[in-house]
């Protein structure tokens, strides 16, 4: 991608922290407004995948109580790490092998990329072993791109009328990525996609389980995001500082394929 290092510089301190934290609540709370939305109805999910544990606790220090991470034995590592900070809860957000289920279900309070079967089974055995309940969303492929993890839109009701069965996950709602593209108009898309299939699902929706959520937007994109409905933005770049590790590590690359 292009300069993101001279857009994102590293938050260093804690007061770095807090700055950012506060500008990206601002540009929230501006795009609410743009949107005729109350600020109250966006989660600031800080993204802290490849961040050091002490650049976390800085984080904490300014106020941070959520993190999320792409990978669950990277999250479960600084988890283990970081257990004297008790009221830090973890959002793991990125794709999920069966194997690694366990890890899961064992520290995480939201999974977001939920878009199999298995994995839903492999999580509620898991869990109910663990005496244990998760947030989970419904991750969408909205950009058609065939190198993206999630559901194509088309197999999303009939995959949502299974999710009843499985007790310990508590269905939020859906999340996307949206294509990585400077042109504006093609992310909004993505966007509206996710929005609309909520919105067609909603009415149909089985008893118990709650569309409500819409994740999506990251630091490049999210008050696009937020025009178009997004309730939680999660949010790395912008207020830890650029990633040095490539984001093709993180988002398979259609050149490599998917893995499980
Ligand atoms: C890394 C990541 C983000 C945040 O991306 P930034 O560019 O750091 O804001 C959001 N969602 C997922 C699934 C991610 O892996």
């Amino acid at each position: 991608m292009h300069d993101q290092h001279g857009r994102w510089p590293q938050a260093e301190s804690v007061e770095d922290f807090r700055r950012n934290m506060a500008a990206v609540h601002a540009r929230i709370a501006a795009a609410c407004q743009r949107g005729g939305r109350d600020p109250g109805g966006v989660r600031l999910l800080p993204v802290s995948k490849t961040k050091s544990e002490a650049s976390l606790r800085l984080a904490y220090a300014a106020g941070c109580r959520l993190l999320g991470e792409n990978k669950p034995q990277e999250a479960y590592r600084k988890w283990e790490g970081m257990t004297d900070l008790t009221d830090l809860r973890w959002s793991v957000i990125g794709h999920l092998q069966t194997n690694k289920a366990k890890l899961v279900a064992h520290f995480a309070a939201e999974f977001q990329a939920l878009d199999s079967l298995r994995v839903a089974e492999a999580l509620e055995r898991r869990l109910q072993a663990e005496g244990r309940g998760l947030d989970v969303f419904v991750q969408v492929n909205t950009s058609g791109e065939a190198s993206k993890y999630g559901l194509p839109p088309d197999e999303v009701a009939a995959f949502i009328r299974e999710l009843p069965a499985f007790s310990a996950l508590r269905v939020r709602g859906l999340m996307t990525l949206a294509l990585l593209s400077v042109e504006a108009a093609r992310v909004r898309r993505c966007f509206v996609l996710l929005r609309e299939l909520r919105d067609r699902l909603r009415q149909e929706a089985p008893d118990g389980i709650d569309l409500d959520e819409l994740s999506m937007g990251m630091s490049g994109d999210y008050e696009i995001a937020i025009e178009e409905g997004a309730t939680v933005v999660r949010v790395g770049q912008a207020i830890f500082g650029a990633r040095a590790t490539p984001d093709v590590y993180y988002w398979p690359s259609a050149g490599e394929g998917k893995t499980d």
